[in-house]
């Protein structure tokens, strides 16, 4: 597909996406700007990322380090950088001075292992914890028990700026069967909040479930695919 072809695909779908989460704060009475998207581009071509970009997209989300931190040198300053996959601790000193926004915090170890590298390195790198509300065992994240019970230690954690929380539904053909889960995410955040902690991001839905997300209470959506919408994407 030629390239401006390409750009006016993402222009559509971007429009499209737009008006979604438009139509989703109406429902839910909350006003647009209260829902900052972030465009999962891990499996976009970098034109793709430029079109986007010139389209005013400046939260960008990423899966893999390597690729986040090739990407953001790349493509130089003015963009926030988000990280919404795994990081191993061996990458996270690489990756701490690009990134904006880690979503992906899963364990009390990482969180650890940030905080220190947070202070000597003289930075305040803002995360979100990532629970795993429908308990799968494959999948990554605190178990809201877990969280709970970490609570205290998660606090010592003074260097990171610990911005909120961040699910995962299960991958069902129902889009309904995420409402429950991002429910209790909210309630789990409402509960661990504090006036010196207040969590204020919720960092749910993906292309399929942001409306669900969003009116659930959403205040960051990580959108990829639906923004690429019949182009080829990359295998990665
Ligand atoms: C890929 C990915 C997304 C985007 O998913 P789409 O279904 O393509 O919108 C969101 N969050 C995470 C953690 C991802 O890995």
């Amino acid at each position: 597909m030629g390239g401006m072809e390409a750009e006016a695909r993402i222009a559509e779908n971007f429009r499209t996406v737009r008006a979604r989460i438009a139509a989703a704060c109406a429902r839910a009475g909350r006003s647009s700007d209260s829902v900052r998207l972030v465009a999962v581009t891990k499996y976009a071509r970098p034109e793709w990322v430029q079109a986007l970009v010139a389209l005013g997209v400046h939260d960008l989300g990423e899966s893999r380090p390597q690729q986040l931190v090739e990407r953001a040198r790349a493509m130089g300053p003015g963009l926030r950088w988000h990280l919404v996959g795994p990081l191993q601790r061996n990458k996270a000193r690489r990756v701490l001075p690009l990134v904006s926004l880690i979503h992906s915090v899963g364990s009390l170890r990482l969180l650890q292992t940030l905080d220190r590298l947070a202070e000597e390195m003289g930075r305040a790198p803002r995360v979100l914890l990532e629970v795993n509300i429908s308990g799968e065992t494959a999948k990554h994240g605190f178990l809201p028990e877990e969280l709970t019970a970490a609570w205290s230690a998660v606090r010592e954690c003074r260097s990171v700026s610990i911005e909120g929380l961040m699910t995962m539904p299960p991958l069902t053909e129902d889009v309904e069967q995420a409402r429950p889960v991002f429910r209790r995410l909210r309630e789990l955040r409402d509960r661990l909040a504090d006036p010196g902690r207040p969590l204020r991001e919720l960092s749910m839905g993906m292309s399929r479930d942001f409306e669900v997300g969003i009116e659930e209470g959403a205040t960051l959506i990580r959108v990829g695919s639906d923004l690429f919408a019949g182009l080829n994407l990359v295998d990665s």
